[in-house]
């Protein structure tokens, strides 16, 4: 078989030494003899993958004192309903960046007053709003690092007089961040972790226990955080797998060597999109994302054929958004440079 050029927006490409430990856990755990499927999530070799994996996320992230690392089910969806149980009293501040930042936007109305305070609806998500005020009478200020669907990033992040919570589900570990201006970072694994199936939730232990509400257990980040992470079963195989992934990560220089990586692809294809008559790209260029590239083709009559040329060369799921139409290449942190190679060489030839 030749080779597949995986572009998928999540979930997504994993490198294939992370592929090959998953097989062997599957088969046979820590020399147990037993697969990872099925031994218990309490036994003393699982303790050591969740340890493991927070030690190593600790570690790649810099993440200073007082911070807890938990891994959670329910997807990066789950937490837009968490953070606002957790955390709203009267009032969150939200960054409606995209669809995922509205999602989040909504269910917090569950719980108190949101406050959108800035948009860029009103292009289609082409761009990040900038000289927006964060209320200081808020409980928290929730921004999304990288808009997944329309291909647009937060180049920095605001000095944020609030709580600041992020949704860093497709741009984490692609480079460097500063945690100690996050009280809560989470992210599904599913595009630049790991499988799907677990999500990362980064919680300043400070910020928590200030609402007046009851909280349920299974919602209640305090309740995950005193059982280490094991108040229910977690995602077991999950976790396993984000430890393979993020032990590749470490051995590509960490986050340092996924930035060079996302500037290299980057640069290479946006390079190309703005050079070739025949495409464009969707996003304003200060704002446009390293991991999401979204661009479209100038002249429709030529789609049949871009298509074709594209799918010949062993490139898959680069078809765009629903809502946005043309093509998104997702490049997160395993994506080869190889890859993007690929695709550019199809840009460049499929119409001479
Ligand atoms: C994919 C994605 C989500 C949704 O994640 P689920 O795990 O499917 O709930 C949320 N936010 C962002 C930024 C995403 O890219």
């Amino acid at each position: 078989m030749s080779k597949i050029h995986n572009f998928s927006a999540g979930p997504s490409i994993l490198p294939k030494e992370a592929i090959q430990a998953c097989v062997e856990g599957i088969q046979n755990f820590a020399g147990t003899g037993l697969s990872l499927l099925e031994v218990s999530h309490r036994g003393k070799e699982f303790v050591k993958v969740v340890e493991d994996t927070q030690a190593i996320i600790k570690e790649l992230m810099d993440i200073p004192e007082g911070y807890e690392i938990l891994f959670l089910g329910g997807g990066a969806s789950m937490q837009f309903i968490t953070v606002a149980y957790n955390l709203l009293e009267n009032k969150g501040a939200y960054l409606k960046t995209g669809v995922w930042a509205a999602n989040a936007a909504k269910e917090a109305k569950h719980f108190g007053t949101v406050e959108i305070i800035a948009s860029s609806e009103d292009r289609n998500y082409c761009y990040i709003p900038k000289n927006y005020t964060i209320p200081t009478d808020a409980d928290y200020f929730h921004c999304t690092s990288n808009n997944t669907i329309y291909g647009s990033q937060m180049q920095s992040f605001p000095d944020s007089p609030v709580t600041m919570v992020c949704d860093m589900s497709s741009d984490i570990l692609s480079r460097k961040v500063d945690v100690s201006k996050f009280g809560l970072i989470y992210a599904g694994a599913q595009k630049n972790m790991g499988p799907a199936g677990v999500t990362v939730v980064i919680v300043r232990k400070d910020i928590l226990g200030k609402v007046s509400r009851q909280i349920p257990s299974m919602m209640d980040y305090a309740v995950h955080i005193k059982s280490e992470s094991m108040f229910n079963t977690p995602p077991v195989f999950p976790i396993y797998a984000m430890l393979q992934n993020l032990k590749w990560v470490k051995q590509q220089g960490g986050v340092e060597g996924m930035q060079k990586r996302a500037k290299a692809r980057a640069e290479l294809l946006y390079s190309e999109i703005d050079n070739n008559p025949l495409f464009k790209g969707t996003v304003d260029k200060e704002d446009r994302s390293q991991m999401n590239v979204c661009f479209l083709l100038t002249d429709d009559s030529l789609t049949d054929k871009f298509n074709a040329a594209w799918k010949a060369a062993g490139i898959s799921g680069i078809v765009g958004h629903r809502s946005v139409g043309g093509y998104r290449a997702s490049m997160y942190n395993a994506l080869p440079l190889e890859s993007v190679e690929a695709l550019v060489n199809v840009m460049k030839t499929f119409n001479s």
